[in-house]
């Protein structure tokens, strides 16, 4: 476990803690004058029975308080707060009561359709709420080592799994989240049935006949109506069996994070396969350069390869919070540094974008282009914002945003058979079984990134390698030029420490240019700017609107510029921008003037008022 301690992360984290999580507590008790209602806590007090009134919201509005209580758990790790965990204290003790006496609980049916308890698990997110709420109790339980409200979600653990299962009532969810929160309970109690239960909601999935068609057709009433997709909630084959990441990308995630959690504890080689499968072809064929996934909005989904539109594109928040989460149980399965490289491209950058960097608002979807007056207007762009909203009544993403970045410190470093792996550069103090490594760095700006060793020990130290930095790093130990061999993308190094010994990583931290695969049609002639980890993009702030008419030069030499007011670096090039006559089509080619052209890393977009936004530009060269 790591304690953050860091110029970058830890601003975000107090950002968390003093504003996210309290400010999101008013949202869902309604206290925020002329935020749209959440009634989440209300909900709760009707079920208890200690209010009168009605069941308001989502048919999943119990999750918003469980991703909640979760970030409250991790906040609570990182610096004591007690208003908020008394604030927590009475939230568990209202669950408490809302609980029903067999367990069961949540409060849309409790309240409001009793008596269709279980029977549309395609629509009603019973088993996503448990999920949820169940990864709270997990989490407050290590946080504080208060175990009510643990005790709470193993009863409710313990009527599902006395529910659902081989000889049992056949079932799974329709969205997933309950497979890995009972692996996670399974962790913490040692309980094999909820081990057991987690593995058959996975390998019930996609089984003929098709338990959501058995579902359809035994209940003449319907949520939403959705006709049943087996693609969308990752039914059309057996789990083992699925190639390519489609349908929602949330729900197919969580649902990959699960079978890498199972297939790293029991070892199930096919199970881990398939999981390498799914990656692949996520990372490799479906993902935009910033780490956000799903490329359409219809379904929030997946599409096909290489299909990666950058204005009308979903990537929303929540998937690229989901993939850190499935990078961090491949990295279980086995530690190799792709993961970690992806790790990091989504915390840098699909999942701070959903980020105001006040704390105060925050996208659901992260465009990689957006125009003004197109962008969040025109029937196909109405979901891509071109600035982040207020709070919803209910929300996903800023939730969701909230327990990771408060819980950052433990996807940081790593442990496996060989050694001890340092996955993201971040500043603090690492430790582990009598093992104490503080690290400095002033990364993402800077390149260099320092390791002391605080105890003597005989261990080996894998620091990981970005795939971007190519070639040019190295490592010194005690000053002393290191050469590393380098492992599955870390660098190792073995030997007795010694208390005092470090080592200091150096990356080159040139901005340098990215270029996407030819059959990315979206992206043809077009490249993006790349600094460390963090991609970049142009505003009309600085670049002036129109920012088609932009041109890169391929060999124009690309400048680090300290941008002060946003406290980030930014960079410069001279470029050109195209000028044509007023004439919708002519036989005259656009003139071209030169022009200073001015990137700013990706996560900050969007927080200077309203404007044009592009990852990818033109590029001008002689080749084509
Ligand atoms: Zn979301």
């Amino acid at each position: 476990m790591m304690k953050i301690n860091d110029n970058f992360w830890s601003p975000i984290q107090n950002l968390m803690m003093e504003v996210v999580l309290p400010y999101q507590l008013d949202i869902m008790e309604d206290k925020v004058p002329g935020a749209e209602k959440s009634h989440a806590v209300q909900n709760f007090r009707i079920a208890a029975g200690k209010a009168e009134g009605e069941f308001y919201g989502m048919v999943f509005q119990d999750s918003d308080i469980a991703k909640w209580l979760e970030a409250v758990a991790y906040a609570l790790q990182l610096k004591p707060n007690k208003t908020l965990e008394k604030k927590a204290d009475e939230m568990i003790a209202l669950i408490g009561d809302a609980q029903e006496d067999d367990g069961y609980l949540n409060t849309y049916f409790s309240v409001k359709e009793p008596e269709h308890k279980w029977q549309n698990l395609l629509e009603c997110h019973e088993l996503y709420c448990s999920g949820h709420m169940i990864e709270a109790a997990v989490a407050y339980f290590e946080a504080t080592g208060k175990d009510t409200l643990l005790n709470i979600m193993r009863r409710n653990a313990d009527l599902i799994c006395s529910r659902f299962g081989e000889g049992k009532i056949r079932g799974i969810p329709g969205h997933q989240e309950i497979e890995l929160a009972l692996y996670r309970l399974y962790k913490v109690t040692s309980e094999p049935s909820y081990l057991e239960t987690a593995r058959y909601f996975l390998d019930e999935r996609g089984k003929e006949p098709n338990y959501f068609k058995e579902e359809l057709a035994s209940r003449n009433w319907y949520h939403w109506g959705n006709n049943f997709d087996p693609e969308y909630g990752q039914n059309h084959l057996p789990v083992r069996k699925q190639t390519e990441a489609v349908g929602h990308s949330v729900r197919a995630v969580y649902m990959y994070t699960a079978m890498a959690a199972i297939a790293a504890e029991t070892g199930d080689k096919e199970l881990s396969l398939a999981c390498r499968t799914l990656w692949d072809n996520i990372v490799n064929k479906r993902m935009y350069i910033t780490g956000g996934i799903g490329s359409t909005r219809h379904g929030e989904a997946f599409t096909i390869d290489y299909d990666l539109p950058n204005d009308t594109i979903y990537a929303e928040t929540c998937a690229s919070v989901a993939m850190v989460f499935f990078a961090r149980k491949m990295l279980e399965l086995e530690p190799k540094g792709e993961y970690a490289d992806i790790m990091e491209k989504e915390l840098y950058n699909g999942i701070l974008s959903g980020m105001q960097l006040d704390g105060k608002k925050f996208f659901y979807v992260n465009p990689l282009e957006v125009v003004a007056g197109v962008s969040g207007e025109l029937p196909d762009y109405k979901h891509a914002l071109p600035e982040r909203p207020e709070w919803f009544g209910c929300a996903c993403c800023p939730p969701n945003v909230a327990r990771l970045v408060t819980s950052l410190g433990q996807y940081a470093w790593g442990e496996a058979a060989d050694g001890i792996y340092n996955h993201l550069y971040i500043g603090g103090i690492y430790e582990m079984d009598g093992v104490t490594i503080e690290t400095t760095t002033d990364y993402p700006w800077e390149g260099f990134v320092s390791y002391t060793i605080k105890n003597s020990a005989d261990f080996n130290l894998f620091v990981r390698v970005p795939e971007w930095a190519g070639d040019d790093w190295e490592i010194s130990v005690n000053g002393q030029s290191y050469q590393a061999s380098l492992k599955n993308g870390y660098a190792a190094i073995k030997r007795s420490w010694q208390t005092g010994d470090t080592v200091k990583l150096t990356l080159e931290m040139q901005a340098k240019r990215v270029y996407a695969s030819t059959k990315v049609r979206a992206n043809a002639g077009c490249v993006a700017i790349m600094r460390g980890p963090l991609i970049y993009c142009f505003e009309s702030h600085d670049n002036g609107t129109n920012l088609s008419a932009l041109r890169l030069p391929r060999d124009a030499k690309l400048i680090d510029n300290k941008e002060e007011a946003l406290g980030l670096v930014a960079v410069t090039a001279w470029g050109t921008r195209l000028e044509s006559s007023d004439n919708l089509y002519s036989f005259a080619p656009p003139s071209a003037k030169e022009t200073q052209l001015r990137a700013i890393p990706y996560y900050a977009w969007g927080n200077r008022g309203l404007g044009d936004m592009r990852v990818w530009i033109l590029e001008r060269s002689d080749i084509f």
